[in-house]
């Protein structure tokens, strides 16, 4: 194979390189900043600032010509746009939030910049992060890079389509029933939702709050260990739900043998809704695990369908609470013509929101109403919490789950136009841990249908990352699917 092109190096690679003087941060982030430019029609970006991601670029050349550099200074990055920025705008893909300029950085934002990175700009998303295919942005239609006829995934589609085409070696994104590890498997990369409460929430625009976690997207397992140990640590003065365990090195474990591991392979993610190729796929890189010498272990998480109705009903229950602060009053869109105060917050909330959002809203809001809490809301939390038993039972037996991310490879843009609940359905694998909270990564396991990527999804129990991450390099170091990149952007 020949050397990837400067653009398709991994995080890795580039520290190595700007350590060494052999590239300058400022010559990379140039370089990148033009292939931005170059494919702007892929609608990965939302927002740019040359002069910032220079003047950026250029303090983190200042601390490397000093030796003051950790692992990731001068490395570039950009960041989903529901991260709220000082030096961007951010929109969270919505009109509500067209033009909006925070005061303050994200934790997470805050962190990746102390430790050097060079922020390119803001990704493109689903409006509030509520979808699977990016088409509910506001802003910009997304297109695949390995097939631009069909959606990237999403949410975090935008940071999908950055990395899969080379315009930013990695990426943040927001996972809250798979929008990390869906995109990532659309277009074969990395990605990986830490267990809830190990990277701040604060500066993260909120959707379901009890199930929303940043997380990493890069082309391999190493780079997301490296970015994931930057990310996560307390923030207990601004996130209440940040959890009190210490910032971990989440490189340590990467390289540790696997012989013996137990694998749980869940039955009830291999039934009748898997297509054939991802099957094939996914069993393909099992069994590599198994050369490896990891072993198969049979389980079964018999609530997984259920995951589907009480995600629907919790995540639009906390939306429709959080989003409840855009009213045309303190921030976001405001109507121009309205009668009262009452009509104004009417008004600017039917124009801001686009329609997925609306229905997100009215079904939290029927789901929270008296006489109905108890059906459903009080419900679904109950279930919420079987499915979160199921998976500690299932631990007993194996040490990682291993399964799809999603049923099918990425479908056409525009195909799920008429029935949203079509993409509700497609997110069955990837909802179980996040009502769980537990972590989650998908790392590449071969392509499928019209050559489009497969991932394989790997969870773990709580704050075994380590473990996920050691699991997906030690696949990485015998396979080469993580290498491979889109034709049309070598
Ligand atoms: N697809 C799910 C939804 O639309 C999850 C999205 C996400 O993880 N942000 O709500």
């Amino acid at each position: 194979m020949t050397s990837p092109a400067l653009h398709h190096l991994s995080v890795a690679d580039l520290s190595r390189r700007l350590r060494t003087r052999e590239l300058s941060a400022l010559e990379l982030t140039q370089h990148l900043l033009a292939r931005i430019g170059r494919h702007a029609e892929l609608g990965a970006f939302l927002a740019t600032d040359e002069a910032v991601s220079l003047t950026q670029a250029a303090a983190a050349d200042a601390r490397l010509a000093r030796g003051e550099a950790h692992a990731l200074t001068g490395i570039p990055l950009a960041h989903k746009d529901v991260f709220v920025t000082r030096d961007f705008p951010t929109t969270a893909g919505s009109k509500m939030l067209a033009g909006y300029r925070s005061p303050f950085d994200a934790s997470v934002v805050t962190r990746l910049a102390e430790a050097g990175m060079v922020c390119l700009g803001k990704l493109n998303c689903d409006e509030f992060a509520m979808g699977s295919a990016t088409e509910t942005s506001a802003f910009a239609t997304a297109h695949n890079p390995w097939d631009p006829t069909r959606i990237p995934g999403g949410s975090s589609g935008g940071s999908a389509i950055a990395v899969a085409a080379g315009l930013a070696p990695c990426a943040t994104g927001t996972d809250t029933g798979g929008s990390i590890r869906q995109p990532s498997s659309f277009c074969n990369l990395t990605g990986i939702k830490p267990t809830y409460g190990r990277a701040s929430r604060h500066g993260m625009i909120a959707y379901g709050s009890s199930l929303d976690q940043a997380g990493p997207m890069a082309r391999s397992a190493e780079d997301c260990a490296l970015l994931l140990t930057a990310m996560c640590g307390p923030d207990p003065d601004r996130d209440s739900t940040s959890l009190d365990v210490p910032a971990e090195d989440f490189t340590r474990m990467l390289a540790g043998s696997i012989e013996g591991l137990r694998i749980g392979v869940p039955k009830e993610f291999f039934g009748d809704g898997l297509s054939a190729d991802v099957r094939a796929a996914v069993e393909a890189a099992l069994a590599e695990l198994q050369k490896l010498g990891a072993r198969l272990i049979p389980i079964t998480l018999p609530r997984t369908e259920l995951s589907i109705p009480v995600f629907y009903i919790i995540a639009p229950a906390e939306a429709s609470s959080n989003l409840a602060r855009f009213d045309g009053v303190r921030y976001g869109h405001r109507a121009a013509e309205y009668s009262d105060l009452l009509d104004m917050f009417k008004q600017s909330r039917a124009e801001g929101f686009g329609d997925e959002v609306k229905r997100r809203i009215m079904t939290g809001t029927y789901v929270l109403s008296h006489g109905y809490y108890d059906a459903y809301y009080l419900q679904a939390q109950k279930i919420r919490r079987m499915i979160a038993d199921d998976f500690q039972h299932a631990f007993t037996q194996c040490d990682v789950i291993a399964g799809p991310v999603a049923p099918a490879v990425a479908r056409r843009i525009g195909e799920t136009a008429n029935d949203p609940l079509a993409d509700y359905l497609a997110d069955i694998f990837t909802l179980p841990a996040s009502l769980s909270g537990l972590p989650a990564l998908s790392a590449p396991a071969g392509f499928g249908e019209g050559g489009m990527p497969v991932g394989l999804q790997l969870i773990g129990n709580y704050l075994q990352e380590n473990r996920l991450l050691n699991v997906a390099h030690r696949l990485q170091q015998a396979t080469d699917f993580h290498l491979r990149v889109p034709g049309e952007f070598q």
